[in-house]
């Protein structure tokens, strides 16, 4: 596709286009991530919830991932790459998606913005969710999903009402494997090392919003609505 072709179809797509929530384990990127979908109308994209969903499924690519999830070290990026470059061609990414942890390291934010020019979309708008590491810890240790519907809850900060178990739908809550301190040391690690620079390669590349992760959700959610809100306005739909 031509340049100006791609330009003019990027103009033409409605909705509010890739959105990249970036930020350590524990920083709340999913939590965000699905107050934005149920706003938007655009599917989270979490290749962590993917690979999860290929575990379970005994297939072979979860049984790729599974010695480097196990671990907490990242999946390799060609892995991350062949799932996906699939998904984004769903129906229900026609108006944008909300990307949770993708992309990890430069080479999958390089890719991205491949994958995105070659759909006619314009480079994402990436959100970097800050919070120190103290606190990170206690976010991660303290988490807890539903299996059921996906809310995540967390046992010193947003308790659910009756304890161990989802205030929507009564399933008992569970914890991930991979939020015991030993892999949370190394998932942190892999955060710093490889998903770092990815923050600074948007820096450089624009769209780039850095927010203050440790105040409520709820807060952070209401600064996020404003920021796309704002975004649509510039770009011309209605808010
Ligand atoms: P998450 O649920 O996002 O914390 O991801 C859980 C695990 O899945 C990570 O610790 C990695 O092993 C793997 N993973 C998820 N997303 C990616 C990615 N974009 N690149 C590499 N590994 C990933």
């Amino acid at each position: 596709m031509e340049g100006g072709q791609r330009k003019q179809m990027a103009q033409a797509r409605p909705g509010i286009g890739a959105i990249v929530l970036l930020g350590a384990p524990g920083a709340g990127k999913g939590t965000q991530a699905k107050a934005l979908e149920a706003r938007y109308d655009v599917p989270q994209i979490s290749t962590g919830d993917m690979f999860r969903a290929h575990l379970t499924l005994c297939t072979k690519l979860g049984q790729q991932a599974k010695e480097y999830m196990v671990r907490g070290s990242l999946v390799p990026d060609e892995i991350v790459h062949n799932m996906v470059a699939d998904r984004f061609l769903a129906p229900d990414c026609e108006k944008g998606m909300i990307l949770d942890g993708y992309p990890r390291t430069v080479v999958q934010a390089e890719d991205l913005t491949k994958t995105l020019n070659n759909m006619g979309w314009p480079s994402p708008l990436v959100v970097y969710l800050a919070l120190d590491y103290n606190l990170l810890l206690q976010r991660l240790t303290g988490r807890r999903t539903c299996p059921q519907c996906g809310r995540i809850y967390n046992i010193y900060l947003q308790p659910p009402a009756a304890e161990g178990i989802c205030d929507l739908d009564s399933s008992p809550l569970v914890m991930r494997k991979d939020d015991r301190e030993e892999v949370i040391r190394e998932r942190l690690r892999a955060f710093t090392e490889q998903t770092r620079p990815v923050a600074k390669y948007y820096r450089q590349v624009g769209r780039f919003n850095k927010l203050d992760g440790s105040r409520s959700p709820d807060v952070i959610t209401q600064d996020l609505f404003s920021l796309l809100d704002a975004e649509r306005k510039n770009n011309g739909a209605a808010a």
